[in-house]
């Protein structure tokens, strides 16, 4: 039996969004709007040093300033779609690999894994070499006693995960060549990103996963925790990046490009018809309101190519506009 359609934005509330992290809101908005499914808000504030309260609220804000909207998740005052407040859920997904004999403790320290890790080949992420995965009951201890706290990786099989990406195509890693034993959570008990997303995608019933194809190399892993976890699978459509006038990926620390200055320059209607043009839903930007982009939305309009900004000259007013687009970037779309 099919499943009823969820998407879901799951925004990390570590600094005001930026224009990039819009663009891909509005593109998993109306993904999930135009398959009549629901979308979700859930907060990815795992890490205390770098996510604060405030920053979640405004990051809510921002996104209904736009005319965004979501139908379960995240609410004022509430914590419930917080992953700060769904540790016992992890700690249960923890336990549940822990009980299939798949994770073990790892005591490398950072110095130590650079020694203990390759670059893999085609992306520069390291590949650990697996050196605690059998460590006798006498070594840890002996390492323990030495007051070293470990974290916890997953040993991951000789297998290849193949997905179909609704943009990019058919994708596979082996994962043991290309990323390695993962960690599931950090010396310091915090769970790691790939744990927290696979369980909640999967506890939350999501279908349809839109982010940035800066985690498309993420989503093996994630699908083989789902599997191992028991969870079904959703469909996954990595979207492209923005990228500042001189090609860097763009960052919370791309200011000039931050929510707090957009929303002084421009009309919501305004902006989303500036990430409609950058989508290509809309040939030139004009004020718009999400909703009426719903029957322009389709994936094969949005293609690979990231997108290079060359800079801020959008319109204030509604209406108006030339557009920030110049180019693609140029970047080769993967096969
Ligand atoms: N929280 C991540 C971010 O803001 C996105 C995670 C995801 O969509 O899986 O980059």
């Amino acid at each position: 039996m099919s499943r009823p359609v969820r998407g879901r934005f799951a925004p990390s509330p570590s600094g005001r969004m930026h224009l990039g992290n819009l663009f891909a809101a509005l593109l998993a908005w109306l993904d999930v709007r135009s398959l009549g499914g629901e979308m979700l808000l859930r907060m990815e504030d795992l890490d205390p040093q770098r996510c604060r309260p405030d920053y979640t609220r405004q990051l809510a804000e921002d996104l209904e300033w736009l005319g965004l909207d979501w139908d379960l998740g995240w609410q004022a005052g509430e914590t419930e779609f917080c992953q700060s407040s769904r540790g016992g859920y992890y700690q249960e997904a923890f336990d549940k690999l822990k009980g299939k004999r798949l994770l073990y403790p790892c005591y490398c320290s950072r110095k130590e894994l650079l020694a203990a890790s390759a670059p893999h080949a085609s992306d520069g992420a390291r590949v650990y070499d697996g050196r605690c995965r059998d460590l006798s009951q006498e070594e840890k201890a002996a390492l323990e006693g030495g007051g070293r706290r470990p974290a916890w990786r997953v040993r991951v099989p000789a297998a290849e995960v193949a997905f179909t990406d609704e943009v990019f195509g058919p994708q596979g890693q082996r994962l043991d060549r290309d990323c390695g034993d993962f960690i599931l959570r950090r010396s310091d008990g915090i769970y790691a990103y790939q744990l927290a997303v696979a369980e909640d995608d999967g506890r939350m019933g999501i279908t349809r996963v839109v982010r940035g194809q800066d985690l498309l190399s993420s989503t093996p892993r994630q699908i083989w925790l789902l599997e191992q976890l028991g969870y079904e699978i959703p469909t996954y459509c990595h979207v492209p990046l923005l990228l500042s006038a001189d090609g860097r990926r763009l960052s919370k620390r791309d200011r000039d490009l931050d929510m707090g200055v957009l929303r002084q320059q421009f009309t919501p209607e305004a902006l989303t018809g500036e990430l409609a043009c950058l989508a290509g839903l809309l040939e030139r930007p004009q004020a718009v309101r999400p909703q009426e982009l719903v029957p322009l939305f389709a994936w094969d309009k949005v293609g690979r190519q990231d997108r290079r900004l060359t800079g801020l000259r959008g319109p204030s007013v509604p209406g108006a506009g030339t557009g920030w687009l110049s180019s693609p970037a140029g970047t080769p779309a993967p096969d």
